[in-house]
């Protein structure tokens, strides 16, 4: 509940940037995978990316007994859905890409700071050097849809499933011959085509209020932000985030408060955008140099926000 208090105004934000009296598109808004999730397209459409949503779910959920994940993670060496696969794929470039940056193996040591079941903890330093151990991501072996599981590590795909599963609901549009429509998967924005022939344009929320930062108009790109805002606690005036610095077992701890990716995948989107919160601008920068397929916004602890090149016409600073 205190998550929908904290997304709700962006998501109000969101509508009220987008909406639009178009029957056709209408809003269409549901709660699942944690978070709010809006989708302007046709009813049909949302209708069907409503189930797509749903069975990933099932599927992923870290709590539920009966699914996929839940049973990988109590260790058993799991048959798992072609979905499943594919999903472990990509996050497995990702986490190779970003030299591990990007860790899908890192549940043990989110799920020791409390960040599933939100009993929160500073955990003790042994124990987090023991947990390090464990989440060596090259320790799930994949034979046909089988994944076997090796020496207590567990599978976390909360950096990545979001943009996924929006990548997935953009093909579901597209075969059915829709080519204008938003999607939002709390924050993992989608702005496919264009609105009444006009760019989307998509808020990106300010880390330091309930306002936003500037205004992104795109058209056909994913836009996903990382902040240390999303998921955290304090203890004695310090906040402890849920993006772990894989090197440390801790929050990843720079100048940063948010990353925005903006990109045509938004799986690599949100894997990068995670990625790159945890190594630091410098870093990033260098990262964004190199590879060449995403822009990105950078909002610092200062409150300078910094986009690179590519976005000098797109984006608006409030
Ligand atoms: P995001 O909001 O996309 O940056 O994802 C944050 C979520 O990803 C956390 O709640 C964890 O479930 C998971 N996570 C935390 N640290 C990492 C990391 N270094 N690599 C991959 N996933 C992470
Ligand atoms: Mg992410």
């Amino acid at each position: 509940m205190t998550k929908l208090k904290k997304i709700l105004p962006l998501f109000l934000v969101l509508i009220l940037l987008t909406s639009c009296t178009n029957v056709k598109n209408a809003e269409h808004s549901f709660f699942a995978l944690d978070t709010a999730i809006t989708i302007k397209c046709s009813e049909e459409s949302a209708k069907e990316i409503e189930s797509l949503v749903l069975k990933y779910e099932d599927i992923l959920s870290v709590t539920d007994e009966n699914s996929e994940m839940y049973q990988i993670n109590s260790g058993a060496s799991t048959r798992v859905s072609d979905e499943f696969i594919s999903l472990f794929n990509e996050a497995e470039k990702i986490s190779e890409k970003t030299d591990g940056a990007f860790n899908f193996a890192i549940y043990p040591i989110v799920y020791e700071w409390g960040f599933t079941t939100k009993n929160y903890k500073i955990p003790e330093k042994e124990k987090l050097d023991t947990l390090l151990s464990k989440i060596d991501f090259t320790k799930f072996k994949i034979n046909g849809n089988i994944i076997n599981v090796e020496n207590g590590a567990m599978l976390d795909f909360g950096g990545i499933a979001k943009g996924y599963i929006c990548d997935e609901a953009v093909k579901l549009l597209k075969s059915k011959g829709e080519n204008n429509a938003l999607i939002s998967l709390g924050g993992n924005v989608y702005a496919l085509g264009s609105k009444d022939g006009k760019d989307w344009q998509v808020a990106i929320k300010d880390p330091f209020s309930e306002g936003y930062a500037g205004i992104l108009n795109v058209q056909n790109k994913a836009v996903v932000t990382s902040g240390d805002y999303e998921r955290y606690f304090e203890k004695n005036g310090k906040r402890y985030h849920h993006i772990i610095d894989p090197s440390t077992g801790y929050p990843a701890e720079n100048s940063l408060k948010s990353v925005t990716i903006v990109s045509d995948s938004a799986t690599l989107a949100d894997g990068y955008s995670t990625a790159l919160f945890v190594i630091g601008f410098e870093k990033a920068m260098e990262f964004y140099r190199q590879e060449q397929n995403f822009e990105a916004i950078f909002i610092f602890d200062d409150g300078e926000i910094y986009a690179t090149e590519g976005l000098s016409d797109s984006f608006k600073k409030e």
